[in-house]
């Protein structure tokens, strides 16, 4: 078995022991393979372990990826969603390539994403991304604002609102994590009661996924736990 699939299959252990931890069915999760940094024979690795859903947060890096493995393995059904910031002049590429995005925080990139989509493709599935502890720097809506936003959002022709995404800052502390992870419940959760038909909670990364599966995440975004650590001058990249 190679490393990858080995790590797969520890990352799919861990998902099924957080769930039954709090009494929730392992399917209720879905693993999302983060393999920014990673070239697409990582991705191939993944693929044959069974991993059909991945990540990305660099627009033309996703690109790259998604045109060579579809020039490779063109019979296989992969979903790539974008995960990482978005500007507005990457938005037709995401647009044109993607199946899921993330990370949309205001109406204009919402906006240009459903103009830009393609009448041949199925709608932009979007997840709003929610600054759920208010990190001045960090992307995201503020949870005051998110009720409009989600109002806005789903009534673009193109799109498809499907829930929150949140990346909390980093701490070890367990019990710190699992409350923010619980507001970002709260908040889907009066999204649902709104109306929204809302399915997709995405939260939890490799270092606090347990926390996140035990506040309800349906979505863990999990990458250096499959793929190894990143080089360093990536990750700053993030910024
Ligand atoms: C990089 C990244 C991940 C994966 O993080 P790991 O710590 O490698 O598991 C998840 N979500 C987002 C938005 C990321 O940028």
């Amino acid at each position: 078995m190679t490393t990858i699939a080995a790590n797969l299959q520890h990352v799919r252990a861990q998902i099924t022991q957080a769930c039954a931890h709090s009494g929730r069915e392992a399917s209720a999760v879905e693993l999302l393979a983060v393999s920014k940094t990673f070239g697409v024979d990582a991705v191939i690795e993944a693929l044959d372990a069974g991993q059909a859903a991945f990540g990305e947060n660099y627009v033309q890096e996703g690109v790259d990826k998604i045109l060579a493995l579809r020039a490779l393995r063109a019979d296989v059904a992969v979903s790539w969603h974008c995960i990482g910031p978005l500007q507005s002049n990457k938005t037709r590429l995401v647009a044109t390539h993607f199946d899921w995005v993330q990370s949309v925080d205001r109406l204009k990139i919402a906006q240009r994403l459903s103009e830009q989509r393609p009448d041949h493709l199925p709608s932009l599935q979007v997840c709003l991304q929610v600054n759920i502890d208010a990190g001045p720097n960090k992307s995201g809506v503020a949870p005051q604002e998110l009720p409009e936003l989600a109002a806005a959002v789903a009534g673009l022709p193109r799109l498809r609102l499907r829930g929150l995404m949140c990346i909390p800052e980093p701490t070890a502390d367990v019990g710190a994590q699992k409350a923010l992870f619980d507001q970002a419940r709260e908040l889907f959760e009066q999204l649902k009661a709104r109306g929204h038909a809302l399915d997709t909670l995405s939260m939890g990364m490799s270092d606090d996924m347990t926390a996140a599966i035990a506040a309800g995440s349906t979505m863990v975004r999990v990458g250096r736990a499959i793929f190894g650590s990143r080089p360093f001058k990536a990750a700053a990249a993030v910024a």
